[in-house]
């Protein structure tokens, strides 16, 4: 298949197209590389640098490359931005959906995967999140990706477009080539990976003092390459239905545990500080895995912490810089 990628040069999306690449589809990034980094995508991938508001630049891209479906993974995904700044997410994230969907629509492209997030359900008082889980987003991040589930629900109804929305819980992980390089960097464990590299003197704990077993927040990291994997199974459903997946393992480690593995992983010393909770972030996010594994067969294969921990810190040797 012909597949767009929006955002291909960054984080996850670039193992994306590495994946499709594996499978034997034709893959064209399209990413104003804001965020992402050009030296990230395949050399076998089509390379487009332009920004998805540009709407004669999304209808040419479709055009000229014959693209059957779209993967949607370009967005601003910071929490703690979001809460700082919401209307650049609006903008962003549900004008550039809005954009992308008007270009499909037009040239009648009429299949997308989008990168949806657990942050669309907020704090759920009870674990592991299924799908039916009700969305009460607690930061404009998760607010934003579930409006644009919302318009690709009513798309669906108005004008046949086929969505599968993929709720990724926390990535995590590298592959040889592609890992985590961003600026700032605020995600847990390629900063735990700083300090273990002596980049920085020790990692901030944003709050210990969370209804949690240790006191720290949880979450369900889950390895880029699986995530990525998930993208070509729900490639395959779009020829029949629209749905929604959770994306994680269905188990949670803290930030202290994610911590303590690190060291267990890296031999390094990684001191830690106690820090304020960061707005916007729930105790714990914990994904039933069950619907996607039940429908799609969908079999991840790198589900351990040491081992997700050991590729980020591999990458990370090897790119001491970044890209
Ligand atoms: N976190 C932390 N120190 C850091 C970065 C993150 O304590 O330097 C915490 C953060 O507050 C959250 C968890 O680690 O509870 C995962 O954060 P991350 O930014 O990696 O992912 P998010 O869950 O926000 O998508």
């Amino acid at each position: 298949m012909n597949v767009l990628v929006t955002g291909g040069a960054g984080y996850i999306g670039s193992v994306v197209v590495e994946q499709l690449l594996k499978h034997g589809h034709q893959a064209v990034v399209f990413d104003n590389l804001s965020k992402g980094h050009r030296a990230a995508v395949a050399p076998e991938a089509v390379f487009l640098q332009a920004d998805l508001h540009d709407n004669d630049a999304v209808i040419r891209a479709l055009e000229t490359h014959k693209i059957e479906a779209v993967i949607h993974m370009a967005a601003d995904s910071l929490v703690g931005e979001s809460m700082a700044d919401p209307l650049k997410y609006f903008g962003s994230n549900v004008g550039g959906a809005n954009s992308l969907l008007n270009a499909m629509l037009k040239v009648g492209v009429r299949k997308i995967v989008l990168s949806s997030t657990a942050a669309t359900y907020g704090a759920p008082e009870t674990m592991p999140i299924t799908e039916a889980t009700p969305q009460r987003p607690t930061n404009p991040y998760g607010e934003s990706k579930l409006m644009i589930e919302t318009m690709l629900r009513w798309c669906d109804a108005t004008y046949g477009l086929r969505y599968v929305s993929l709720r990724y819980f926390n990535a995590a992980g590298a592959t040889e080539r592609c890992g985590e390089d961003h600026e700032p960097e605020t995600h847990l464990i390629p900063n735990v990976l700083r300090v273990a590299a002596g980049k920085a003197e020790h990692v901030n704990v944003f709050g210990e003092d969370y209804p949690t077993p240790d006191g720290t927040c949880v979450r369900d990291y889950i390895h880029v390459i699986d995530l990525a994997d998930a993208h070509i199974l729900a490639l395959n459903v779009l020829e029949r239905r629209s749905e929604v997946y959770n994306l994680g393992y269905g188990s949670g480690y803290s930030v202290a545990e994610v911590v303590e593995m690190a060291r267990q992983v890296t031999g390094r010393r990684i001191p830690t500080e106690a820090a304020p909770r960061r707005a916007g972030d729930p105790p714990v996010l914990i994904a039933s895995p069950d619907k996607i594994m039940r429908d799609l067969g969908w079999n991840p294969r790198h589900s351990e912490l040491d081992r997700i921990i050991e590729s980020a810190w591999r990458w990370h040797v090897a790119h001491p810089n970044g890209y």
